[in-house]
């Protein structure tokens, strides 16, 4: 399985990092190492000063698909939840500086946290969803699915003109503002809507 995640997909985000908001949905991938396994604890990789949180909702995708028309993508995921993309802010400057790749930033072990999926079924609009994450109980992110500047079934019709989705294959949509540097003892807890999906403790 692979893990696609879109960047700069929540105009007040691309603001509060100086990004211009883009044009075209900016996509880039993360290996199945880098899944935090159940009840682990995020690590705080050494080569790193400040890594950020990144609230997103992620989308479970459940058919093979390759050029996938946005009308008929509902029909390539039935399941999402709530994840973090964990970047090294410090690491990913150095590489937008001199023009270099991401993924020492964005794909290290344990950068992604993945949280518990539910049916989608059970939601009426999944274009007008809450995401909301709360570190030691203060909330840090809160966002909502319908500030997207592309909608999920969007992701999923512009992501398979490049890469072909297969079946357990992830979709990270993208950041709300409000990301941070987490520290030792954060205590992270992700919600959908009203349910908990997902918790982490940083080491
Ligand atoms: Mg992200």
């Amino acid at each position: 399985m692979k893990i696609i995640c879109v960047g700069r997909n929540y105009a007040d985000h691309a603001k509060e990092l100086n990004n211009e908001v883009p044009k075209e949905a900016v996509l880039f991938l993360k290996p199945e190492t880098a899944i935090i396994h159940k009840n682990m604890p995020f690590f705080i990789p050494d080569f790193s000063n400040e890594v950020h949180h990144e609230l997103e909702l992620v989308v479970k995708i459940n058919k093979l698909g390759k050029h996938i028309q946005p009308q008929f993508a509902h029909k390539y995921y039935s399941e999402l939840t709530v994840g973090i993309d964990f970047t090294a802010r410090d690491v990913q400057a150095e590489c937008k500086k001199k023009g270099l790749p991401w993924e020492k930033a964005k794909a290290f072990d344990g950068s992604a946290l993945v949280g518990k999926f539910v049916k989608k079924d059970q939601f009426s609009d999944v274009n007008a969803l809450n995401i909301k994450m709360t570190n030691n109980e203060n909330v840090v992110q809160e966002g909502n699915t319908s500030d997207m500047l592309n909608s999920i079934d969007q992701l999923i019709a512009y992501i398979s003109t490049y890469f072909t989705l297969k079946i357990g294959d992830l979709i990270f949509t993208g950041t709300p503002s409000g990301v941070a540097p987490v520290k030792k003892d954060d205590f992270l807890e992700l919600y959908l809507e009203e349910d908990k999906l997902a918790q982490v403790n940083v080491k």
